[in-house]
């Protein structure tokens, strides 16, 4: 039985009208995989769900000025422009005086065309392109059915939503193969696509999912955590000198706003869950879009209003065991409050002292939590008194000439002024840093 407590001031739905359907193939995808919990079905969403659930999502966010209507997949594109064209009658149907409808929706492109990208337009959505990189890097795992690449279509379905102004942003998995060429990725991005929002999500796939193994943790495909943190810090170094207010990374977004506010703005760095469910084609409710299997069903909308499954204790323990499953060193980490031990799902190994639980991109993110802790304090305290973020790259580049000029001074084997240090915690030399 469901327990109505209040309701979170917002909640955000992904919605997966084909559910995990796609038409293409890509190695790492965990929601192909996800077919088989409804063996049998034709993955769409009938209008009766569909109409429900704008209807429900609508009337739950009551005096919130914009709610979000997220379209995910699979390939959600595969429902074809009329389902959507009847979901925005529908919106239309059911929105209040004052609140604004933000619909978003997750693709890899394929099919769109001048039609597709018309509607998304006129109907302001925002759109999340998958593109992994350049073409040799985009096509190691993005795959089609036949094993062809797909570079390609995601690169024409880019220029599509340029050319008609449709507001997007790319979607790039962070895996075994792109992860080794940070600054290769990041300017393909900014320079030739033309991009200015990029959101980095890893490719964490376990081989074994319901435990761990010693030595065996995760596919080859998967992005290894010291080479996650090396990928977001050399990301993180050009962002911080050069685009800062140009081009926005959603997760030094979100990291910033921990130093700046005290808490992120992604789930994944907060410290419970809870906040984002999953709908499947037929209704059924999921704790979160990474959690959608049996045990963590919360119920179908066409049996029990949305807003007590999202309120029902069930969900309210998901969310909270998030923080009671921190393992001790997290709980005593310097970076707990902008990590929280990332997302559950990627909490399958051991901390050192043996105790479960702890985050299997640890390394990497410790590594990058450590590098951008400085110039996050520069731009929290610059936001604090009211100054743009940006201001950053000129306290830099100043702090760079002053450690440049203090160098030249310096003997090239005597430590940087900078107070650099190697992993070791050795001071850098000055022909090494800045004096190279
Ligand atoms: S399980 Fe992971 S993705 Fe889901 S709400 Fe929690 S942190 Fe976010
Ligand atoms: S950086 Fe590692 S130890 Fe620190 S909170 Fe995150 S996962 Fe835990």
């Amino acid at each position: 039985m469901s327990v109505t407590t209040a309701a979170p001031a917002a909640f955000h739905l992904m919605a997966k009208p084909t559910g995990a359907v796609c038409n293409l193939d890509c190695h790492y995808c965990f929601f192909l995989k996800k077919e088989a919990l409804y063996p049998g079905s034709a993955f769409r969403m009938s209008d009766e769900v569909m109409e429900r659930h704008i209807r429900e999502t609508i009337e739950a966010h009551q005096g919130v000025p914009e709610v979000t209507i997220a379209w995910q997949g699979g390939e959600p594109t595969l429902m074809g422009l009329d389902f959507y064209r009847r979901a925005m009658e529908a919106e239309r149907r059911y929105q209040r005086p004052g609140t604004t409808i933000q619909n978003t929706i997750q693709t890899n492109g394929a099919l769109l065309d001048d039609e597709w990208c018309t509607f998304l337009r006129a109907n302001k959505f925002l759109v999340g392109i998958s593109v992994d990189g350049p073409r040799e890097m985009h096509d190691a795992y993005r795959r089609d059915k036949g094993g062809g690449p797909t570079f390609d279509k995601a690169i024409r379905a880019v220029r599509l939503l340029q050319a008609q102004q449709v507001e997007y942003n790319i979607l790039c998995t962070v895996n075994a193969v792109n992860s080794r060429h940070p600054l290769e990725v990041y300017r393909f991005y900014r320079d030739e696509l033309g991009a200015r929002y990029i959101q980095l999500i890893p490719v964490v796939e376990r081989v074994n999912e319901t435990g761990y193994q010693e030595g065996d943790s995760v596919t080859e495909r998967s992005v290894r955590p010291e080479q996650y943190g090396r990928f977001l810090i050399e990301i993180f170094d050009e962002w911080v000198r050069r685009d800062v207010g140009r081009m926005f990374v959603q997760v030094f977004d979100g990291v910033l706003a921990s130093w700046i506010r005290g808490y992120s703005s992604l789930c994944i760095f907060r410290p419970t869950c809870g906040d984002g469910v999953a709908l499947e084609h037929n209704g059924d409710l999921y704790s979160c879009d990474h959690f959608v299997e049996p045990k963590h069903l919360l119920g179908n909308i066409r049996e029990t209003p949305l807003l007590d499954l999202v309120t029902s204790e069930k969900q309210r323990k998901f969310g909270q065991d998030k923080q009671d499953t921190l393992p001790r060193y997290c709980r005593e980490c310097e970076f707990l409050f902008t990590c929280h031990g990332e997302c559950p799902k990627n909490r399958f190994l051991r901390t050192p002292d043996g105790e479960p639980g702890l985050n299997y991109l640890c390394a990497g993110l410790k590594a990058f939590f450590q590098h951008v802790d400085r110039p996050m304090k520069i731009m929290a305290g610059l936001m604090r008194r009211g100054l743009p973020a940006s201001d950053v790259m000129q306290v830099l580049a100043a702090e760079a000439a002053r450690f440049a000029a203090a160098a030249a001074r310096a003997g090239r084997n005597d430590p940087c002024p900078c107070g650099a240090r190697d992993e070791e915690g050795k001071p850098i030399k000055v022909k090494k840093c800045h004096g190279n």
